[in-house]
């Protein structure tokens, strides 16, 4: 049994409460480890503990270069590491096993982008009106960040936190979703083993209600940079408000995929399932709503349908599964919540919509992958984000229809197109509101491109030049080169 401590100034400590909690598997809801349980007084800790290092150094003063040198020694700890990372984050979160190995290889190629990124030119000079002066803009790390991350994506969301807040110059205290800190605690026994400075990185794990409250709303803390549920946003942004500390926020989505009558139809048919039945629909850029040329429908939908009901469910551990269970039994009771919800408001199940009991499943939090057809744009199954493998199908006519179809939504995270005519497909993009879109293709996520959302998506960027962007203050400095006094007072 694993016990998980916090990391605290470069030393793993214990809830100051002394309080634990319970680590499930959500394959069978079994414990698989204890972890130490924080509440404000900890978050306290860590700010104060992280305050330290960022105002007396070292990691905010080294260079650029040295800074990379811990980021590249961590990224090969990840990849030497990289078959247990992956089975932990699938015993931990429930996905199957060849995503949670994308993760991970994602996650050392997010500390070596920024890693690389750190060391290329991030200043400029200005010819300024004045010939005397010599005006330049320099970057410098924002101070102490607190990140706040969701269960989805354990170690990758801890990746493109960490990378570049780190990499910045940055002291950074990382919370973890309560139901998933295995993989984080695993990634920061690597952040001890790579000899990161005492106080450049802390761990928590936690409720959000305190620890993270605590951290949106310290005064002490310089930056906050959440990934969690729209409403959580609204509340980091409000607790913000005090020092009016930076925010950043990556939030719910219920993100559009467009299939023309011109689009190539198996690959549009198996990227349907792939953006909403990847990693169980509990992806926050997941394709919800399938928005499906009426010309195509008779033949699209019977197919979908039962390539939906042939998934296979299971433990991720094992090769054969496809689909893994939800990630708590909570969830899973509002996911089917809104399985009933769509019932009642007289949408068509087309495949799924129940909990699966059988094949030794019961203990699990298995739902199968449902599809509702017959939707309606008022309906909740269409309106909210269920984050769960839930797909609406909507049926459209013309191209406008597609677009108006797709942007009707307070959402705007990413969205799909597919069709087989490049210039629709361009032409479609450039018009939906999101900040993440693919023609021909569904979830393909780089280190190098900014991910985030229009709307209530959320607000800035992760990931490429934006993301660490996102890490940075902007310092202009002006050195006069030819002093001379002014002569502006008369009695000086
Ligand atoms: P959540 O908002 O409930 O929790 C996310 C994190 O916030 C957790 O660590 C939680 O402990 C913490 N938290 C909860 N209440 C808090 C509070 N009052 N103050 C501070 N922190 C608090 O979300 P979740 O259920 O863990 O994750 C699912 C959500 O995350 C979905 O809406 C999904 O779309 C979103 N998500 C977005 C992205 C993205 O990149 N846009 C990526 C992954 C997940």
């Amino acid at each position: 049994m694993k016990i998980g401590r916090f990391f605290v100034g470069g030393e793993w400590v214990e809830a100051i409460a002394g309080a634990t909690r319970e680590i499930l598997n959500p394959v069978d809801n079994k414990v698989i480890a204890v972890v130490a349980d924080g509440s404000e007084h900890d978050a306290r800790l860590a700010i104060e503990c992280a305050r330290k290092a960022f105002d007396e150094g070292p990691w905010p003063q080294m260079r650029a270069q040295e800074r990379a040198s811990y980021l590249f020694k961590l990224a090969d700890l990840i990849e030497a590491h990289a078959a247990e990372l992956a089975e932990l984050e699938t015993r931990n979160n429930g996905k199957p096993l060849r995503e949670a190995q994308f993760d991970v290889a994602d996650a050392a190629g997010c500390f070596r982008y920024y890693a690389g990124l750190i060391t290329k030119p991030l200043g400029q000079t200005f010819e300024v009106s004045d010939p005397a002066i010599q005006c330049m803009v320099v970057r410098e790390p924002i101070g102490v960040c607190a990140q706040i991350i969701p269960w989805n994506y354990p170690l990758l969301m801890a990746s493109w936190k960490l990378a570049p807040g780190l990499a910045a110059g940055n002291c950074c205290i990382l919370k973890v979703a309560e139901a998933t800190p295995l993989t984080a605690i695993r990634l920061f026994e690597l952040i001890a083993e790579a000899g990161f400075p005492p106080g450049s990185a802390q761990l928590l794990t936690g409720p959000g209600p305190t620890v993270g409250h605590a951290l949106a709303a310290s005064l002490l803390v310089d930056k906050i940079a959440f990934t969690g549920g729209t409403a959580t946003g609204r509340k980091i942004m409000q607790d913000a408000t005090g020092n009016l500390k930076k925010v950043t926020l990556e939030l719910g989505g219920k993100s559009p995929n467009i299939v023309f009558a011109d689009s190539d139809f198996e690959l549009a048919l198996e990227y349907a399932l792939f953006a909403i039945y990847a990693g169980q629909g509990e992806v926050c850029s997941a394709g919800s709503r399938l928005i499906l040329d009426k010309r195509i429908a008779d033949k699209f939908l019977p197919r979908l349908g039962e390539a939906a009901a042939r998934i296979i469910l299971g433990d991720g551990l094992d090769p054969q599964t496809e689909m893994g269970p939800l990630i708590t039994r909570a969830h899973m009771t509002r996911v089917l919540g809104y399985i009933e919800a769509g019932k009642a408001e007289g949408a068509e199940l087309l495949a799924g919509g129940q909990q699966l009991t059988g094949g030794g499943l019961a203990e699990g939090n298995f739902v199968n992958p449902t599809v509702f057809v017959n939707t309606r744009s008022d309906m909740k199954i269409v309106r909210e984000e269920i984050f769960g493998p839930v797909l609406a199908v909507q049926l459209f006519d013309t191209e406008e229809e597609a677009v108006h179809l797709a942007n009707d939504t307070v959402y705007g995270l990413a969205g799909a197109v597919f069709t087989t005519d490049i210039g629709k497909g361009l032409r479609v993009l450039k018009r939906l509101r999101a900040g993440i879109t693919w023609c021909n293709t569904y979830h393909p996520t780089f280190n190098e491109a900014p991910w985030g959302g229009y709307k209530q998506s959320g607000i800035g960027r992760e990931l490429g030049t934006f993301g660490l962007d996102a890490y940075l203050e902007t310092k202009q400095i002006n050195i006069n080169m030819a002093p001379q006094k002014l002569g502006w007072f008369r009695g000086v």
